[in-house]
């Protein structure tokens, strides 16, 4: 049993990518930081996602560069680094499931964008495909149109999750229970009270902490912690006593067991619209069959409809856009899953959003492929609120070692 609380620098709350991100930075900055969460490590909207990591090309389907495309443009360098092994984290361990997706131009479309494609502006990011280098299922006789390979890769989010799990153990606790308690009381507070109930203002010098006490199956752990950094999705709101700065705006995603013939497709099917018709993602699932998992237009109408409404949509869509294969036979099923975002008027905020007060951070990535953007401004606003306490070089600070190895959440299709 543990005896004084352990003096921490960040605690952070919420284990997707943006609080794993996070940790990362702030521990290899030399600051103490834990991460908190309460059930798997990426189970909100991070292992729902479709691992793509944009350089923003998908935001100028109508045929322009735009501010959302200029915020993300270095990113899909700034990781392919980290996966190599070069970058700022090491993500060596992580499956790259492709280094390019495809961009498929249906004829209908118009010439402006095709026009777009082709211009000077685009040439670094998307080249044309020629027919015998398409994915086998594109090369169909019935399949027309424009094809280009977009230099944007697409990971293997569950890798992802388990390369920080594996580097980062020692700070993270999974499956943990926290609470902020007043350093007199003997009861703790609710987790969504008002935090200023919390403070260590003791007088001994080390300024204010948040006491915040932490459990799990077989754990009890107190800590001291300067900064609370709210990385917990959908909850950042309740948590944070903030509704206000939140906005979410769900997706109903859908997925296909879809025999291997198929193939494996990273492909953006486009529309006259700034969102693709169809965004499938592929992965692998058993000997005989994959996952095909489907966002765009599909999962963002899908929001406003029924289960099986959006699945008859989805099978519509693709047999229109595939009449040469068959998903008769093929499993369907779908979910809603919310985007849990800055405010930005119910649109997608073009960069990550950061919100705090004196200790309290408040962060939403907007994107997975941003998570590294916003760990930088979370690093800087630390640095920021807390001038006279730089960070330590240390290592001796990290959790017990008693805590259990983290849990990975599954992906949808491995949860039944
Ligand atoms: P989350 O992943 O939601 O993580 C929050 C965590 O906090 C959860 O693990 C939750 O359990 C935990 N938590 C909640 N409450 C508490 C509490 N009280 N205590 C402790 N822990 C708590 N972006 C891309 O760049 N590329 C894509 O291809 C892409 N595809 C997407 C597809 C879908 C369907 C969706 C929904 C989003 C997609 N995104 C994509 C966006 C991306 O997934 C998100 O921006 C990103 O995952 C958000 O990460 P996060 O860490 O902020 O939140």
């Amino acid at each position: 049993e543990q005896s004084t609380p352990m003096t921490i620098d960040a605690l952070i709350v919420g284990g997707g990518i943006a609080g794993l991100w996070t940790l990362a930075k702030l521990t290899n900055a030399g600051y103490r930081a834990l991460l908190v969460e309460k059930s798997a490590l990426g189970s909100g909207q991070t292992i729902h996602s479709q691992g793509i990591i944009h350089g923003g090309t998908k935001y100028a389907l109508l045929g322009k560069m735009t501010n959302a495309q200029r915020q993300i443009a270095g990113m899909p360098d700034y990781w392919r680094d980290c996966l190599a092994g070069n970058g700022e984290m090491d993500l060596g361990d992580v499956t790259c499931h492709t280094q390019a997706q495809t961009l498929w131009a249906l004829p209908q479309l118009s010439s402006r964008v095709t026009g777009f494609f082709a211009s000077h502006l685009m040439k670094s990011h998307v080249t044309k495909i020629p027919t015998a280098d398409r994915p086998p299922v594109l090369q169909h006789h019935q399949c027309q149109g424009n094809f280009y390979a977009l230099n944007e890769p697409v990971l293997d989010v569950k890798s992802l999750l388990m390369c920080f799990a594996n580097r980062y153990r020692h700070h993270i606790i999974t499956d943990a229970k926290w609470q902020l308690a007043h350093p007199q009381a003997d009861n703790a507070c609710d987790s969504t009270f008002d935090n200023n109930c919390a403070s260590d203002n003791d007088g001994d010098g080390n300024g204010d902490y948040k006491i915040v006490s932490i459990k799990t199956a077989n754990t009890t752990l107190t800590v001291k912690a300067a900064h609370i950094i709210y990385t917990a999705g959908k909850a950042n709101a309740s948590l944070s006593n903030d509704t206000a700065n939140q906005q979410i705006r769900p997706l109903r995603m859908v997925y296909a067991h879809v025999p291997k013939t198929f193939g494996q497709l990273y492909l953006h099917v486009l529309a006259a619209s700034d969102k693709p018709r169809l965004t499938i993602t592929t992965h692998p699932y058993d000997e005989q069959t994959n996952i095909w998992y489907l966002g765009g237009h599909v999962a963002e109408t899908g929001a406003h409809l029924s289960d099986s409404e959006t699945i008859t949509l989805a099978k519509k869509e693709l047999t229109a856009i595939f009449p040469w294969l068959d998903f008769s036979q093929c499993p369907f099923a779908s979910f809603v899953v919310d985007r849990a975002e800055g405010s930005h008027a119910g649109n997608r905020p073009d960069t990550p959003v950061v919100h705090s007060d004196s200790q309290t951070i408040v962060a939403w990535p907007t994107k997975l492929a941003m998570a590294p953007m916003l760990a930088d401004a979370i690093v800087a606003m630390v640095a920021r609120l807390s001038p006279t306490n730089p960070p330590q070089t240390n290592t001796a600070h990290t959790a017990p070692p008693t805590f259990a190895t983290p849990r990975i959440a599954n992906y949808p299709w491995e949860c039944n």
